[in-house]
């Protein structure tokens, strides 16, 4: 288990699914962590907050929406305020608006986009001045298989996920000199809400096209993400690590 004695961090969307698990793993390895959640949904933050408390943790739940830049600035702001410092951000947020390419509306392109790509981009640039100036920081942006491989029916999320990609590796070469290292994690088929409604047919096609023939648990994510944001991995940047299970080999 990396060791994160010290640290702060702040994981977004972190209320449920793959980021409540990702804010979990990061104060098991000894993080303070501040829990992002969109408006509205401070409950499930909340729970993860507790959950964490009560296992002897320390954490805080931040309000922002990530696809508005000054919402961003104020959770960065407050989630230092909060823990006294901002040592790894997880640009965990994201969403889905799935549909066939000719059929795809301006709204689902833009949503899927704002959130999964300018989310990751409003966070970073709100992190990136304190992380520059701490001289200090690690950055795990959480993108997806599709966007290396794409998908039939997800041209939004597989151009959002190959963006933050290539966003990953600009940032590793920008913050490189002030040593802060930025990485991604390329999750495949996670069993998270994101999934669940998926038709059986997809489902069982989907299983089928993975090496290990199981889809992955939020957990098996988060524990490559503590690696990325530990010093474990001081001397990674720019990558991305697909954690699926050997669904693609890229
Ligand atoms: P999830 O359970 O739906 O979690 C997504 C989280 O993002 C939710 O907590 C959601 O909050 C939050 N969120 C959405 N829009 C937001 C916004 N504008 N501002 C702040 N928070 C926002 O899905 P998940 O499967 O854990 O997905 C987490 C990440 O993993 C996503 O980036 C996803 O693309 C990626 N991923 C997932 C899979 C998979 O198989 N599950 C595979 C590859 C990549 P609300 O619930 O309150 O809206």
């Amino acid at each position: 288990m990396p060791d994160l004695t010290g640290k702060v961090a702040l994981v977004t969307g972190a209320s449920s699914g793959i980021g409540a698990s990702v804010a979990k793993e990061l104060a098991r390895c000894g993080a303070a962590v501040a829990i992002n959640y969109y408006p509205g949904n401070e409950g499930d933050a909340q729970a993860v907050v507790a959950e964490i408390e009560s296992a002897g943790g320390r954490a805080v739940a931040v309000a922002a929406d990530v696809t508005d830049s000054e919402q961003t600035v104020a959770m960065i702001d407050s989630a230092i305020e909060s823990l006294g410092a901002l040592d790894i951000v997880v640009n965990n947020a994201g969403i889905t608006r799935d549909g066939l390419l000719v059929r795809m509306s301006d709204a689902d392109w833009g949503a899927v986009i704002s959130t999964n790509l300018t989310g990751v981009f409003n966070t970073t640039r709100a992190a990136a001045k304190h992380m520059m100036k701490a001289r200090s920081g690690a950055i795990v942006n959480v993108a997806s298989v599709i966007g290396l491989v794409g998908n039939a029916g997800q041209a939004n999320y597989a151009a959002a996920k190959a963006g933050v990609i290539g966003l990953t590796k600009s940032v590793a070469r920008e913050l490189a000199g002030r040593n802060v290292r930025a990485n991604a994690v390329a999750p495949g088929f996670i069993e998270t809400a994101m999934t669940a409604t998926l038709p059986e047919a997809v489902r069982e096609a989907s299983q089928e096209a993975i090496a290990l023939k199981r889809f992955g648990q939020p957990e098996d994510v988060a524990r490559a993400v503590a690696f990325l944001a530990s010093d474990d991995a001081g001397y990674i940047t720019g990558q991305t690590i697909a954690v699926d299970g050997g669904m693609t080999f890229v």
